[in-house]
């Protein structure tokens, strides 16, 4: 596992990249959008300012559709194949997506939960998907692994992911029994504890066979950074996108 700062783009919508991807994969869209910039749909917010600025993203980032969906911290994750989608498609009840479809932009809300890039460059697909605690513990990293193989014929060994901006390791203190579920294996602590839920992701990952070095996470953290990314935990309202999608 590799640690990776994401580098802003330049323009009026904040949107951090992982710059060797952005050079490796020249085919991708991939990366998560920054504070200033409040996504949420599901919040306080007028949805017409919501909506404007997911134009604006979907403008910047030259995909024909955007899609999206109201999350609850499971592991489900929706296949998206539909060709010459104009617009916004927004889905109840999943947290992750899948795609080999060019133009489409696979986006998940987080806000101190880690958007989960998993990117085949054998087969230009890949998967999105938002994981916090609840969603880790549940294998969501290990069902968007699964889904790869069974649409895509995806296997481990080509597979690359990263855990963007998120919350750290040393801000995220947790009850002994977030420990429990997120690391069966071991003794929980018995006193609140700070947990890496991205490190944890990236061992699930290289446990299931992803090559150690293509596995990375982001140096962003959304709690303890310069207020680059929405803290839920820092008292925000805020929502950032992780996006992934097929040029
Ligand atoms: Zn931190």
């Amino acid at each position: 596992m590799r640690i990776v700062a994401e580098a802003r783009l330049e323009g009026e919508v904040p949107l951090w990249v992982h710059p060797e991807w952005a050079e490796r994969f020249p085919w991708l869209v991939q990366g998560t959008t920054g504070s200033g910039f409040h996504l949420g749909l599901f919040g306080d917010q007028p949805v017409g300012a919501a909506l404007q600025r997911w134009r604006a993203l979907r403008c910047v980032t030259g995909m024909n559709a955007t899609v999206h969906a109201r999350q609850v911290h499971g592991a489900d994750l929706a296949v998206q194949s539909l060709d010459g989608l104009g617009g916004m498609l927004v889905l109840e009840g999943v947290d992750g997506h899948l795609t080999n479809r060019s133009g489409l932009l696979l986006t998940v809300s987080v806000a101190d939960c880690v958007p989960v890039s998993l990117v085949d460059p054998v087969r230009r697909a890949g998967a999105l998907v938002h994981a916090g605690w609840r969603g880790t513990a549940a294998g969501i990293v290990g069902r968007a692994l699964e889904g790869l193989g069974e649409e895509y014929g995806s296997r481990p060994a080509d597979l690359w992911l990263h855990a963007g901006p998120a919350i750290c390791g040393g801000c995220y203190e947790v009850g002994p029994e977030v420990h429990a579920a997120l690391r069966p294996h071991l003794a929980p602590p018995d006193a609140p504890t700070p947990v890496d839920v991205p490190a944890v992701i990236a061992e699930q990952a290289v446990n299931a066979g992803v090559p150690d070095e293509r596995v990375s996470v982001s140096a962003h953290c959304t709690r303890c950074g310069p207020g680059t990314f929405f803290s839920h935990r820092a008292g925000s309202p805020g929502r950032q996108m992780g996006v992934l999608g097929v040029r």
